[in-house]
């Protein structure tokens, strides 16, 4: 039988201990920690993310700032409000609402604000002292993924992980988190040949395309730990890029889409929050 793994259940029960934290802060007379949120544009998937996320940090008592910018605005305006975020001594996070609107580039955006307020995990040094194995912020999704491996009593270690998808917010980090965790990966990509028998040798199963059920019960091995990070609207509903009705009863264990990785994409960026706010206070005191 599958075991459905639901994140939002389990990103419920760590914002419950997240929150327990802020208040035990409040009660020592502290400040809260605070997460500042950049919007461009008014894209309505972005507007929406970043309700989400600012609701999520409502939930366990951390502030947000929410800065709407122009979709207009010049890149050397952005910068420079960027840079004001990372100098505000009360900001200890910091959240482009990614994509940007056209014309606007995003990796020189990212590079303004403050690596240790980079809790997106997307700064050129995060992103390489996490490949150095030295302390640095991860990306949500790829430390939300691990935690829903934990949840299955999926331990990594010596167990064959195949990644299907190699970009830098969710395949390759989470590639290199499971390989942390002693794994034997393989990543897999648009140009791969052999996906199909590839993804049947996987104890892992981790697929983040963004292509509507692509991965059938036939790319899965039996009793495979299976997350579906893919997210996409067919006819006005969320699918994964998993067929779920077909994985199931063959896969061991799966994330559904909504309520599978979502929901700790959210729940990480608050840990990675409160991971800020901790590191500043040791800095400070
Ligand atoms: P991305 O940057 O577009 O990367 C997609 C990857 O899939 C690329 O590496 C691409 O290969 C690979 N790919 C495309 N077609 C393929 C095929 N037919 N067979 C094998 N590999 C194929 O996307 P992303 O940012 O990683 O996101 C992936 C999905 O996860 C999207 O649906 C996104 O919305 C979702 N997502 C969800 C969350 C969440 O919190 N739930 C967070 C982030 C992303 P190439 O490198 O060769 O092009």
């Amino acid at each position: 039988m599958t075991e459905i793994i639901y994140g939002s259940e389990l990103s419920s029960e760590l914002k419950q201990s997240m929150r327990a934290k802020v208040d035990a802060w409040v009660k020592e007379g502290k400040r809260k920690p605070c997460l500042a949120v950049i919007l461009v544009g008014d894209n309505p998937a972005s507007v929406s993310y970043v309700r989400g996320k600012e609701k999520a940090c409502q939930a366990v008592g951390i502030d947000t700032q929410t800065l709407r910018l122009d979709a207009n605005i010049s890149q050397a305006d952005l910068e420079s409000e960027i840079r004001k975020c990372s100098n505000d001594s009360k900001v200890d996070g910091i959240l482009i609402q990614l994509p940007l609107p056209i014309g606007l580039d995003e990796d020189r955006a990212i590079a303004c604000v403050d690596p240790n307020k980079d809790v997106d995990g997307l700064h050129p040094l995060n992103f390489g002292k996490f490949f150095m194995n030295q302390p640095s912020f991860i990306p949500c999704t790829p430390l939300g993924i691990m935690e829903l491996l934990k949840r299955m009593h999926c331990d990594p270690q010596g167990k064959h992980a195949v990644v299907i998808g190699r970009s830098k917010l969710v395949g390759t980090p989470v590639a290199r988190l499971l390989q942390n965790a002693n794994a034997t990966v393989t990543i897999c990509h648009s140009h791969t040949a052999n996906l199909k028998q590839i993804a049947n040798m996987a104890d892992i199963l981790i697929v983040a395309v963004g292509k509507a059920k692509i991965i059938d019960a036939s790319y899965i091995k039996e009793g495979a730990y299976v997350i579906d990070v893919g997210v996409n609207s067919v006819d006005g509903h969320l699918c994964g890029d998993v067929d779920f009705d077909s994985a199931l009863g063959k896969a061991g264990a799966i994330t559904p889409v909504p309520k599978g990785v979502g929901p700790m994409t959210i729940c990480m960026l608050l840990q990675n929050t409160i991971t800020a706010y901790e590191r500043g206070e040791l800095h400070d005191n």
